[in-house]
């Protein structure tokens, strides 16, 4: 039977669930005392199948964007400047991919157009401001949407999500579970 989590100010009792857990520990991809609120399981009619570990930072339009690990840029857009709430603009957003030396990923989306000056292959180091939060793309407020991911086979295969582990940040899909009234995992 799940045990019940419990939250002391910000201090989380139950340990982090491994599950589907990334690697490293991330850096937080928007600066903590910027957040406004963040949801991973349920919030997003995105957050499905192989992206349900997804978790998006809701934050002011602007605010930076900076990169959870080390790594190089493997994937992005910039120049785009459409936004809707139709899945039509699914694939609309500005982004910005990194790969990591363990074969993880991040994925930043729905920045606002022209950014970043990176370009495919840039190293960036962690904490390095890499874009700003807009709300191109399948959106319909400012927020980054942030998930960590591995590959199946070759780059534009399938991918797998994972469940962030950020520093120095509560247990973002416990806190979930206990916002929906549900049993933490
Ligand atoms: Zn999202």
């Amino acid at each position: 039977m799940a045990q019940s989590g419990k939250v002391l100010g910000e201090q989380l009792v139950k340990p982090f669930s491994t599950l589907e857990a990334s690697k490293r520990e991330y850096a937080l991809p928007v600066p903590r005392a910027l957040i406004q609120d963040f949801g991973s399981l349920g919030y997003s009619p995105a957050h499905q199948g192989n992206l349900r570990n997804s978790i998006d930072f809701y934050t002011s339009e602007g605010t930076p964007v900076l990169a959870a690990a080390g790594g190089n840029v493997v994937r992005l857009r910039t120049t785009s400047y459409e936004s809707g709430i139709e899945t039509s603009y699914w694939d609309r957003g500005n982004y910005v991919e990194l790969r990591h030396d363990d074969g993880e990923y991040t994925h930043y989306e729905h920045m606002l157009p022209n950014t970043t000056q990176l370009k495919i292959g840039d190293a960036v180091k962690e904490g390095q401001q890499i874009g700003r939060v807009g709300m191109t793309g399948f959106a319909d407020k400012p927020h980054l949407h942030f998930q960590v991911h591995r590959y199946y086979g070759k780059l534009d295969g399938e991918i797998l999500t994972l469940k962030a582990r950020l520093r120095l940040f509560p247990d973002v899909y416990t806190l979930d579970l206990m916002k929906l009234g549900r049993e933490p995992l």
